[in-house]
């Protein structure tokens, strides 16, 4: 815990051991990040513990890394967060330009346009940790506990959030509204993580071959804390399951997907 991997002096270093002095093209899709899904896992803790204490170092953000990623990007993570705007992945990790590749939308979900966008970060980018990280407070969950009525095209994105909020009552059915977020939050994560696996043959090929790991995470809004949860408490039978192919689901592998504990 106390090797720090971003030391000032060593931040030229890791570069270097991420390959980002050469980084690799788009071309060379498929080649696996060379840093590890728990070596990624400690920098992300560290960069937390800085973002926390108030001593950002904000690295990678000057003209020399500009140009040395241009040619390329080499990031060391696949994060999802939620779009809210006091969630602001990079800072809350303290990384810069190439290191972390991040996909944003509203309550974290992992529908087919996210699992894509996590399929690249893994299997083209070569991550070995994808992270799904939720937040206290998400406006998105909350509007699923409290049944707000929603129109445009919400409501397609919160059917998403709808089977953790579901499940979260069951395990607490005396609990309601505002006491019931925090535990719908976490299983919103648990449930990303599920649907990821479920529905993306790509990512579920990587968990089960261990080349790579799966983890949630809340962030807490007033102490700049991240919670790491670990991995999905079912892995092993979600694993064990066949994932549905999305060409044969008619490319919308998400919709009417039955992810309310059907695994279990
Ligand atoms: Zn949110």
């Amino acid at each position: 815990m106390k090797s720090k991997l971003f030391r000032p002096a060593q931040v030229l270093p890791i570069a270097v051991t991420l390959g980002i002095l050469t980084a690799p093209s788009p071309a060379d899709a498929g080649s696996s990040s060379s840093v590890s899904a728990s070596e990624a896992q400690e920098i992300l803790k560290e960069g937390n513990e800085r973002f926390v204490s108030g001593r950002l170092m904000h690295p990678h953000l000057d003209r020399q890394r500009r140009f040395n990623t241009a040619k390329g990007q080499n990031p060391f993570v696949t994060i999802i967060g939620c779009s809210d705007s006091r969630v602001p992945i990079e800072t809350v990790f303290d990384q810069g330009i190439g290191d972390t590749f991040i996909i944003r939308v509203a309550g974290n979900v992992c529908d087919t346009d996210q699992i894509a966008s996590i399929e690249y970060g893994a299997e083209h980018l070569g991550t070995q940790l994808v992270m799904v990280l939720g937040h206290e407070g998400c406006g998105a969950v909350t509007a699923v506990v409290e049944g707000a009525e929603l129109d445009g095209s919400l409501p397609a994105l919160l059917d998403n959030i709808e089977p953790a909020v579901a499940e979260s009552r069951r395990i607490h059915p005396r609990l309601k509204g505002k006491d019931l977020v925090p535990f719908a939050v976490r299983s919103n994560v648990m449930q990303a993580i599920e649907d990821l696996l479920t529905n993306s043959p790509g990512v579920h090929k990587l968990a089960d071959q261990g080349k790579v790991q799966v983890v949630g995470a809340v962030y807490e809004l007033e102490t700049g804390k991240v919670r790491w949860l670990g991995e999905h408490p079912n892995l092993g039978s979600i694993l064990k399951n066949p994932p549905k192919d999305p060409q044969h689901a008619g490319g919308d592998a998400s919709k009417g997907h039955d992810h309310a504990g059907g695994n279990h």
